[in-house]
């Protein structure tokens, strides 16, 4: 179905929420540009090189709890036995006589086992008499030894790229002594706001001024271990100098994302520009809100005009910006959590466009989800926002939701 724009003189279709993702992946390219970075700076950057381990892991054989260590061909089956103890194999200090027949060394968890050893007991399963350990008639053999190489074995792939490094990724690249990796480089990402109305924090706000909110809103949302990030002010509804601004900035930036201007008001100019100067390469989504959504290129710079209501910055973020800047990093092509929950509201909505509602998701001790809506819509409403933890999705069709009725919805975090 091809919805169209009521709301404009020039009825325009409206390119859908999925197609709009579409386009946009079908115009990125990842940064084709590494760089080393220590592995304490690593963290949230995405692996550009596989690598591989230099080591065995683990490194060497040991102990996986604190017990005592001998040779299965000294226990006698179905019986207790007897092991004279040699010595101690502590983490970091091996046991480095060999091990003599009759004979069991105590050793504690990450030990090395001595190489005529293939068998540890924990230290509660046994009875020490002077320099005798008395093992049980139960004891099992050749158990609780950490192999080496049982993890990873030496030149095998560790980590293979494309992969945001996580914590547990560090941990792992650290414990084979990686000390360096190589990882797509930062991009470089600018964000202005447009507006004759706004205004910078340090001064009062007279009559048709509003602070200038979108820019601490986008900062908030873009800064990533992946982004080195150039705020670039706010800007006049002047048409010759946004253009010239934002000519001046795409020279250097890898992205550009703008705020405000991006309708079809009088004062709106981004879309003009952007094909003066770039090209467009989709204008207005069938969303709600953030339908006058911009985006384009000028020469190799990526380009995003989000609309000015701050409720459409972030989703229009969310939905469009983010994946983006996650495909040029060389992420994975990650989709949002969904889940099902039951409105505990009455949603309003009308035919024609996919909603992204603000909603307060909670789950219940049966692990039910339910949703309720945060109240008022308005794109304006940042406060809306603050209080949500989750979009509620309404397709494109849907005509308003009733209380117990399941709904679609993003959480904005693992957590609720
Ligand atoms: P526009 O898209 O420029 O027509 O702006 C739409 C609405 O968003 C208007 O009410 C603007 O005043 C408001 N707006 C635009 N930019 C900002 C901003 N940076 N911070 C807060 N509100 C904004
Ligand atoms: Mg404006």
């Amino acid at each position: 179905m091809i919805h169209t724009d009521s709301c404009s003189a020039d009825a325009v279709e409206l390119l859908s929420v999925d197609n709009a993702i579409a386009k946009i992946h079908a115009q990125l390219q990842i940064i084709n540009a590494n760089e080393t970075v220590a592995l304490a700076q690593a963290l949230g950057r995405v692996l550009a090189l596989d690598v591989y381990s230099a080591i065995n892991l683990p490194y060497e054989r040991n102990a996986a709890m604190d017990g005592y260590a001998f040779a299965s061909t000294d226990a006698v089956s179905g019986h207790e036995f007897g092991l004279n103890i040699a010595g101690t194999s502590w983490a970091g200090r091996p046991f480095c006589q060999p091990l003599q027949a009759g004979q069991c060394v105590r050793i504690f968890t990450g030990a090395v086992v001595p190489a005529a050893a293939d068998s540890v007991v924990m230290q509660e399963a046994v009875t020490v008499v002077g320099e005798k350990v008395v093992f049980p008639a139960a004891c099992r053999v050749r158990q609780n030894i950490r192999e080496a190489g049982e993890e990873i074995k030496q030149h095998e792939l560790l980590l293979a790229a494309p992969k945001v490094l996580t914590a547990a990724d560090l941990g792992l690249l650290a414990s084979a002594g990686v000390a360096n990796v190589s990882v797509t480089r930062k991009l470089e990402i600018g964000f202005f706001s447009t507006g004759d109305e706004l205004v910078s924090l340090e001064q009062p706000l007279t009559s048709g001024q509003i602070y200038d909110s979108n820019r601490y809103l986008l900062q908030g949302l873009l800064t990533d271990p992946c982004v080195n990030l150039h705020n670039l002010g706010t800007i006049t509804d002047d048409e010759a100098l946004l253009e010239q601004h934002l000519k001046t900035a795409a020279t250097s930036l890898d992205v550009i994302i703008s705020t405000g201007g991006a309708s079809i008001g009088a004062a709106d100019y981004m879309a003009a520009i952007l094909k003066r100067c770039g090209k467009i390469n989709f204008w207005k989504v069938a969303m709600k809100p953030g339908k006058p959504l911009l985006f384009g290129h000028l020469n190799n710079c990526v380009f995003f005009g989000l609309p000015g209501n701050p409720v459409a910055v972030m989703i229009t973020f969310d939905k469009f910006v983010k994946p983006a800047l996650q495909q040029l990093c060389g992420y994975p092509r990650l989709k949002p959590l969904q889940i099902q929950a039951i409105s505990t509201s009455n949603l309003k909505k009308t035919a024609g466009r996919q909603e992204y509602q603000r909603g307060i998701l909670h789950q219940h001790t049966n692990g039910q989800f339910s949703v309720q809506s945060v109240g008022k819509q308005g794109s304006h409403l940042l406060s809306s926002l603050s209080h949500a933890n989750c979009y509620i999705v309404l397709s494109q069709d849907c005509e308003g939701v009733n209380i117990g009725d399941w709904v679609t919805v993003e959480p904005f975090a693992a957590f609720i």
